[in-house]
């Protein structure tokens, strides 16, 4: 924990130093005493600290300074320490000014300068503020800071990235005094929110989840720029991939786009996978995926967007979105699906301001005591009504089907029939969004051609998902949806697909280039779940080293 501040101010170094060695002497051990010399360097001391979470216990300032008096100083410096107590020291000749300073800024006590001997002097005055300051019980914060607003989509956007990479920050909104003072004193404009201030009081303005990955410590870099294999796409089949990959000597990297964990890292809860009887968030079985994977010298770039893969002779080349490649002896892509997006009018222009894709539990106590919305019949939004049935004072599923009993598992049905203020409404869809700045209601459309306006602003969207692979177009070999053909799947009445060089059948999950694989929910046909992403994950390693061995 950083020691609270002392600051003093004052444009004589003669005595600006006499007062700041008096101050370390007697308060050195439990305090910083940070001087300077002159209210401008003072203020601006005054914004780095609050951009990197410190405290300010008390500031001694000068009365009579040239361009800005002690008061002025006082003044603006409350502006961003309001708590932080408050003394000027003033000649003799001053008193009366001082005094008058003390109702115009509300400081606590003055000093007639000189203080000595500064045991009777300074130091019973400075004990006072110390104490007072102390009383109030405000704590340092030493986190990420994130300033925003709550309807702000790219607010909730770097919110989300941040809790999914599990990088701990406090949230301060722009509407509360002091998000304003941050913005303050990172020199902001509200136009530019969210702005995210590093650890170490580094103001980033409106930055990319590349930007943000980079200054909170995530890899983003590749260390080489070529590799046995490179693992693309961080969910459970790539996680696997990776630890099986390194666990058994191949040096891997795995490139992630946004964060670990893909669609399972966003699940509540995750009941059904083997070892863990009493269900596991997705968010711990990421962590402990993580873990392993880098425990095996795995290598794991987050924010990197793979936009083209590339053969050349035996390489395989992968193609980041800034233009950057690395190579490597094999490829397995895990790239899983993205949720499809709601059709309906207003859905698009409110997503990440009411709107929301996937469980976003970042949203989960803004969700308290209000009435949520949940689109979708699947154990995804089964999984989510249980979530937020915990904060929100109503959910309601709002379900096309006849009944969940086709798309859910039996035991959330049960779950959820047993939970009070969660209701179902079936042959029912979402048929526009409405409000301005941030999602105010929702139209329902019924089967029987009704419609009805209900109140909400919060609208959590799981319609199915689909898997992006356009930039493999022309590459790999695809279905019509998009997902990837492996292995027998890719014989047509026993021929091999064009262009395959070697003389054997594609492996099991290997696509139509030799050496690149494919697993979990991109893969055409494949089971969409955790376990069998995970086993993919694991079995395409085992047909890598087969592929390696004819090399
Ligand atoms: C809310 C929810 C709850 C679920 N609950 C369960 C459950 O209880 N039990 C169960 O068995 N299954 C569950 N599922 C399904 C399960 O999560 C998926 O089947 C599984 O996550 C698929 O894993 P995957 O690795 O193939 O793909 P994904 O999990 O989709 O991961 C793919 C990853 O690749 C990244 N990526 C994509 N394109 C690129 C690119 N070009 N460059 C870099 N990275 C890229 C993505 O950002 C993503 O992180 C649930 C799904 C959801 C959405």
């Amino acid at each position: 924990m950083t020691k609270p501040v002392l600051l003093t101010v004052d444009d004589d170094p003669g005595v600006s130093r006499a007062v700041a060695r008096d101050l370390r002497r007697r308060y050195g051990e439990g305090h910083r005493v940070v001087r300077a010399s002159s209210g401008k360097e003072a203020l601006d001391a005054l914004k780095e600290l609050k951009l990197r979470g410190e405290q300010v216990a008390a500031m001694l300032a000068d009365y009579r300074m040239p361009e800005m008096n002690g008061i002025e100083f006082l003044e603006q410096a409350m502006d961003l320490f309001p708590r932080a107590r408050r003394a000027l020291l003033t000649a003799y000749a001053d008193t009366d000014a001082a005094i008058q300073a003390i109702n115009l800024v509300d400081v606590d006590h003055y000093l007639l300068k000189p203080w000595d001997p500064p045991e009777e002097k300074l130091y019973p005055v400075v004990d006072a503020l110390i104490e007072t300051w102390r009383a109030a019980g405000e704590t340092a914060v030493d986190e990420i800071k994130i300033v925003g607003h709550r309807w702000s989509a790219p607010t909730f956007a770097a919110r989300d990235f941040l809790a999914r990479n599990a990088v701990p920050y406090r949230y301060y909104s722009i509407d509360e005094p002091e998000g304003r003072r941050l913005l303050d004193a990172a020199a902001a404009d509200p136009a530019e929110i969210p702005v995210v201030i590093t650890t170490d009081g580094r103001p980033l303005l409106a930055p990319s989840d590349a930007e943000i990955a980079a200054a909170v410590g995530l890899t983003v870099d590749p260390a080489t720029d070529f590799y046995d294999l490179i693992v693309v796409g961080g969910g459970p089949a790539g996680l696997g991939s990776a630890v099986y990959g390194a666990s058994e000597g191949l040096r891997t990297v795995l490139v992630e786009r946004q964060a670990a964990g893909g669609q399972a890292g966003q699940s509540s809860r995750i009941e059904n996978y083997l070892g863990f009887p009493d269900g596991v968030s997705g968010a711990q079985l990421t962590d402990r995926a993580r873990r392993q994977a880098v425990k095996f010298g795995a290598e794991m770039l987050t924010a990197r967007d793979v936009v083209a893969l590339e053969v050349h002779g035996s390489a395989r080349v992968v193609r980041f979105g800034d233009g950057s490649r690395i190579a490597a002896h094999a490829v397995i892509l895990a790239t899983g699906v993205s949720y499809r997006s709601l059709a309906a009018p207003g859905c698009h222009e409110l997503t990440g301001r009411g709107v929301y894709y996937g469980s976003a539990n970042t949203e989960a106590p803004e969700c308290a005591g209000t009435d949520v919305y949940i689109v979708g019949g699947a154990n995804s939004a089964g999984q989510a009504a249980v979530f937020f049935s915990k904060h929100a004072r109503s959910v309601t599923l709002v379900v096309r089907g006849e009944s969940l009993h086709t798309s859910m598992s039996h035991y959330l049905i049960q779950q959820l029939e047993a939970i009070a203020n969660v209701h179902v409404r079936t042959r029912t869809t979402v048929g526009q969004a409405c409000g301005d700045d941030h999602l105010e209601s929702i139209r329902l459309d019924h089967a029987d051609g009704t419609t009805e306006f209900v109140d909400t602003g919060h609208l959590f969207v799981f319609i199915g998902a689909l898997p992006r692979t356009d930039w493999l177009d022309g590459v790999v070999r695809r279905d019509e949806r998009g997902f990837v053909w492996t292995g027998p799947d890719l014989l047509t009445d026993g021929r091999r697909p064009s262009g395959w060089t070697l003389d054997r059948d594609p492996f099991y999950l290997e696509s139509s280039v030799p050496g690149v694989f494919v697993a979990g929910d991109v893969r055409a046909q494949s089971v969409k779940r955790v376990a069998s992403a995970v086993g993919e994950g694991a079995m395409a390693v085992t047909l890598v080293h087969r592929y390696l061995e004819e090399q």
